[in-house]
Parts: C-alpha cells; sequence; structure tokens
C-alpha cells in the first residue's frame, strides 16, 4: 500500500473570514467567559477577565483606533510581546479590518527584530514593557531609527500587579510613539459602521499573519498565512479535541508561534471556550496554579513544559482534576512523561499534534481512543481535509513503512513567504505539496511516525534553530575565521548549542562566556551556544560538505552527553 492518505471531510471548512467566525461566536456565547489573564503575583482575585461581549467591546474599540490611526488593508502591524490579553485583542482588531498581524518572536534583540520590520515593511509596532530581561521599549526605539518605513511604536502598559519597578512602559517621546490606551481612545474618531465596511472588503483567501520562521539561508522568512488557513486548522483541532463552550483552555505557550494563537485563541474562539493565560513567559508553577484557579480543562505544552510542571517539589498539591484534555506537539514525548499527563494530570484525552508553521501549523493529529503506543511513537494521522504522503528521494510516493520525506497538501498551506517567490518555490511544489524537510513514515493504519530531520535544524526546548543563522551572526566576530554551529544532546532542552570554531591566524583564544558576550542583547538567549570548541579543522566529505554528523558524534564522546 501507498505512503499516502487524505483526511476525512465530513466536518466542512469555514468558509468566512476571522471576523465573520468571530462575530457568530460573540452573538451565541456572548454572555459566556473568553479571556482570563492571571495577575503576575498569582492573586485568583486580581486576574483579569472579558466576557466574549467585553472582548468583543474591546477588539472593536482598538480596530476603530487602527482605522482612526489610517490603516490600510493588507498593512502589516507587528506585535513583539510576551503573552498578554492585549496580544489576543490586536490579532482580533487586526483580522477584523485587514490588517496582516505580525508575530515577533520576544526573545529576539535587534538584529533579529530590524530584520523583520525591514522584510515585511512593517508600519506600525506594538512593543511590550521593558522587564528586568528585555528593555523592549530601548530596543524598539533603536530599531525605529534604523528602518524608515516603521512608522509608529504602541506602548503596552505595565501588566496588572507586577512588581513595582519591575516592568516600565514606554512613555512616548517622540511623534513615532504612542500608547495602546490613546491608540484605542482613537475609536470615536470614526462612526461605528467604519469596521464593518472595512470587513465587508475582505476575502478568507486574504494574507492576514506573517510568522517567521528561521530558515537554511540564514535569515528569518515569513510563512504567510490566510483566514482559511489558520481559522479551519484551528478549528479542525478543536472538533477533534471535542471542544464545546464549556472547554476552558490554558495556554502556556506562546502567541508569536502558531501554537498559541491558532492551536490557542482560533480553536478556542471559534468553539467558544475560554482562553486562559497564566503569564507573560512559561513558568511551571504559574500554569499549574492557573488549571486550578481558574477550572483549566485542557492544557497546551511541548514536552520540555509538561516535564517541568511534573518535576515540580509541591506537585501534588495542585487541584488539576479539572483537566481532561490537552495538546502536546512540537517534538516527541517521552512515553513515561505521556503516563503521568494521563494518570497525574488527568488528561486522559490529550493529543499529539504535529506540524509546521507553514501548514498553518497541525497536519497530523492522534484522535480520541488513540493507544499509549499511538500517542508516544506516532504523531497520529491526517487531518480532515488535508492530504499526507511520504516520498523517496526522486520524488516517488513510497511504500507504507520506508522512510522518506513527508509531504503535506490541502487548505492549510501558507499562501508562501512573504516576498520571497523562490523560497515558496523550493518548499511548496507546482502540484501544491508542502515539503516539510521531516523524515517520517507512515504504518498500515495511516499513522506517521517521525524518524529525524533532513533540514539541518536544531530543536532546543521547543524552539527551532537553524544553525546557519547562528553561524553568519558569529563570522562577524573579528577573532572567528570559519563556525559551523551543531546541536548535541541535552538532558533539559532536548538539544543544546555547540559552536565549533576555527580562529584567525593570532587571534586570542574564545570561550563560551566570550561568544555570550558577543551575542548579548543582539541575539535571542536560546540561539547564544552553550559550548564552544575550538578547532583547527572540520572533518570535510570528498565534495567539500562539512561532516556535522561527525562533529556532533566526536562532541558527544568527549563531552559524555547520552544522545
Ligand atoms: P515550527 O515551524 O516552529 O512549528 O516547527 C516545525 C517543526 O517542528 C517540524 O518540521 C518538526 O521538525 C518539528 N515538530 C513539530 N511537531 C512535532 C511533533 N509532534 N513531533 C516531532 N517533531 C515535531
Amino acid at each position: 500500500m501507498l505512503a499516502s492518505t487524505a483526511g476525512d471531510t465530513d466536518i466542512p471548512l469555514l468558509e468566512e473570514t476571522i471576523g465573520t467566525n468571530f462575530a457568530r461566536i460573540v452573538e451565541r456565547f456572548g454572555e459566556r467567559e473568553a479571556l482570563v489573564e492571571a495577575a503576575a503575583d498569582g492573586d485568583a482575585a486580581a486576574a483579569r477577565r472579558w466576557t466574549f461581549r467585553e472582548l468583543d467591546d474591546d477588539v472593536d474599540g482598538l480596530a476603530r483606533g487602527l482605522l482612526a490611526a489610517g490603516v490600510e488593508a493588507g498593512e502589516r502591524i507587528g506585535i513583539w510581546s510576551p503573552n498578554c490579553a492585549e496580544w489576543t485583542i490586536l490579532q482580533y482588531a487586526t483580522a477584523k479590518i485587514g490588517a496582516i498581524l505580525v508575530n515577533v518572536n520576544p526573545a529576539y534583540r535587534t538584529h533579529e527584530l530590524v530584520f523583520v520590520v525591514k522584510q515585511n515593511g512593517m508600519r506600525t509596532l506594538v512593543v511590550a514593557p521593558s522587564d528586568k530581561n528585555s528593555d523592549y521599549v530601548g530596543m524598539a526605539r533603536e530599531a525605529l531609527a534604523d528602518c524608515p518605513a516603521l512608522r509608529e511604536l504602541v506602548f503596552l502598559p505595565k501588566p496588572v500587579r507586577a512588581a513595582d519597578g519591575a516592568f516600565e512602559p514606554g512613555i512616548p517621546a517622540s511623534p513615532g510613539e504612542s500608547t495602546w490606551e490613546a491608540l484605542a481612545a482613537r475609536a470615536d474618531e470614526v462612526p461605528p459602521s467604519s469596521v464593518a465596511q472595512r470587513a465587508a472588503t475582505l476575502a478568507l483567501g486574504d494574507p492576514i499573519n506573517i510568522q517567521y520562521t528561521s530558515g537554511t539561508t540564514g535569515f528569518p522568512k515569513g510563512a504567510t498565512l490566510t483566514h482559511r488557513n489558520i481559522l479551519n486548522n484551528g478549528f479542525a483541532i478543536g472538533e477533534l479535541l471535542g471542544y464545546t463552550e464549556a472547554d476552558r483552555v490554558v495556554i502556556p505557550v506562546p502567541f508569536y508561534h502558531c501554537f498559541g494563537m491558532v492551536i490557542g485563541n482560533l480553536n478556542a474562539f471559534s468553539h467558544g471556550c475560554a482562553t486562559i493565560l497564566p503569564g507573560r513567559g512559561f513558568s511551571p508553577a504559574a500554569t499549574l496554579k492557573a488549571v486550578q484557579d481558574f477550572g483549566g480543562t485542557s492544557l497546551y505544552g511541548v514536552p520540555t513544559m509538561f516535564i517541568a510542571e511534573l518535576a515540580l517539589p509541591d506537585f501534588a498539591d495542585y487541584r488539576l482534576d479539572t483537566l481532561r484534555t490537552g495538546v502536546m506537539a512540537g517534538s516527541l514525548c517521552p512515553i513515561e512523561v505521556m503516563k503521568r499527563v494521563i494518570s497525574d494530570m488527568h488528561m486522559e484525552d490529550v493529543a499529539i499534534c504535529y506540524g509546521m508553521t507553514e501548514t498553518s501549523p497541525v497536519s497530523t493529529m492522534t484522535r480520541h481512543g488513540d493507544s499509549l503506543a499511538q500517542r508516544t511513537e506516532t504523531v497520529g494521522r491526517t487531518m480532515p481535509h488535508l492530504e499526507s504522503k511520504i516520498i523517496g528521494a526522486a520524488g516517488d510516493t513510497l511504500e507504507r513503512g520506508q522512510i522518506g520525506e513527508l509531504c503535506t497538501r490541502g487548505y492549510a498551506v501558507m499562501a508562501g513567504y512573504w516576498d520571497q517567490p523562490d523560497k515558496t518555490a523550493e518548499a511548496i511544489d507546482a502540484d501544491g505539496w508542502m515539503h516539510t524537510g521531516d523524515l517520517a513514515r507512515m504504518d498500515e493504519d495511516g499513522y506517521v511516525i517521525i524518524e529525524g530531520r533532513i533540514k539541518d535544524m536544531v530543536i532546543r526546548g521547543g524552539e527551532n534553530i537553524y544553525p546557519r543563522e547562528i553561524e553568519e551572526f558569529l563570522y562577524q566576530h573579528p577573532s572567528i575565521q570559519d563556525v559551523q554551529v551543531i546541536g548535541v544532546p541535552d538532558q533539559k532542552y532536548g538539544e543544546e548549542l555547540m559552536a565549533c570554531i576555527i580562529l584567525k591566524p593570532g587571534a586570542e583564544p574564545l570561550d563560551a562566556d566570550a561568544i555570550a558576550e558577543f551575542c548579548r542583547g543582539r541575539l535571542a538567549h536560546y540561539k547564544v551556544p552553550r559550548y564552544v570548541d575550538l578547532r583547527a579543522s572540520f572533518p570535510m566529505t570528498v565534495s567539500g560538505k562539512v561532516r556535522k554528523v561527525e562533529m556532533r558524534e566526536e562532541a558527544i564522546a568527549r563531552l559524555g552527553l547520552h544522545a
């Protein structure tokens, strides 16, 4: 039997924009709770809470503020912030008026920020308050000075109950700066009907979101997703999880990735479920407390998050029996972890999702009733309305059981990489198949087993890192003649980065601290190599390619790591 399957088609696709879908849900579930944001100090009574009606009022007010500021359909608006309620409000306000939301990873530093702002011609950037780790306001001002097309910075307010002095909201100091409150207050400048007028001009095939994925070229590529892509993917996941308006979805995963804003927000809201935000960054204790305080029925995470939650010394003290389901995705889950998630966290129906940003993201998923083996050894089977196949080196479809590249086709495949038609054509072939770069096989029942990666990518604690990007950055160091970055196994993060460096003749030796210093403030922390290996040469193939696999094996033996 050939390794190719098509998902069910019994539930029709939603043929509407995100704004239209949301309006229907508000109409139906207006008085139900839509959003809970836990207070920074964990005081449950101080949480911010919205019903669907209240959320819609805030979304609408912001949408009018954006129209008053002259935002056109198709214009790019970025958000550079950890998770907060305003992220959700901006996601729906931009969708309502057809502005393209650009998710900017909050771990980015100036080098990466300036690149994405310029790459998509972003005109407005919504900026998180500065905290003790990240001076978002200062870095955004640097970017504004460096990017002529960027017209305005909008500063977000300080989180409720943040420790005093721990967060500094920006104070507008020039005409190119504003605040969230001031933007929302501009709503009165345009009539209430203006949002509906704009909405009537939008089509479900329009791009509505850009998410940057690191690329083998050394620069991130902007996966461009439409209403149809992400609304339907989110909705389908909730259908398979059996979501109803009674569900309360706890989202500790980041909004800048599809996991938060599609598997989280679009999925939950399209079913009338409440979303619960435990905090800005991931904290295992805050996550379990949010489940307990706000009655979570569904919890999300990459495997390393669940591992951290299960390892809390006071794990047994949290009341988690409201949970019934959830999503684990991003990398493979160890069987012992899955067993404990099912038994100790009460998540009997937890599902594994597999996918990538370019496919909105989920293309395969386990189903209700799947065995423990299916939920640990496989990534489930093809999602509704999508197709999967496994191909050999010549592009031929392989037989079941044979290992090859996994490809996905259907409504979830992105519109393309923003302004990079050549890169789009490398990823999506003429027949519409997205080539994932993942090695996989398909079993007799159509379940997909991930075997490895063709692409030269490292996954550290759920963050994808393309070594080429770090290599290009490190080449700028005056002492470095050549550098190769590899992933080595790590107990805590799955993988860690190692920079293998050939120094320029006469240069002073570099160590991991010196490299970290060079990266500080310019590169996201998770991309900073943990290990540095100074070498005289790299092992090469006859065709002149560096043997990274050999360097990785050497490093594992030398550092005494376990693969
Ligand atoms: P991203 O674009 O950040 O969503 O990353 C996509 C990549 O993460 C995929 O191409 C896979 O290599 C990996 N991935 C995603 N989900 C899973 C999963 N459930 N199991 C194993 N690897 C996964």
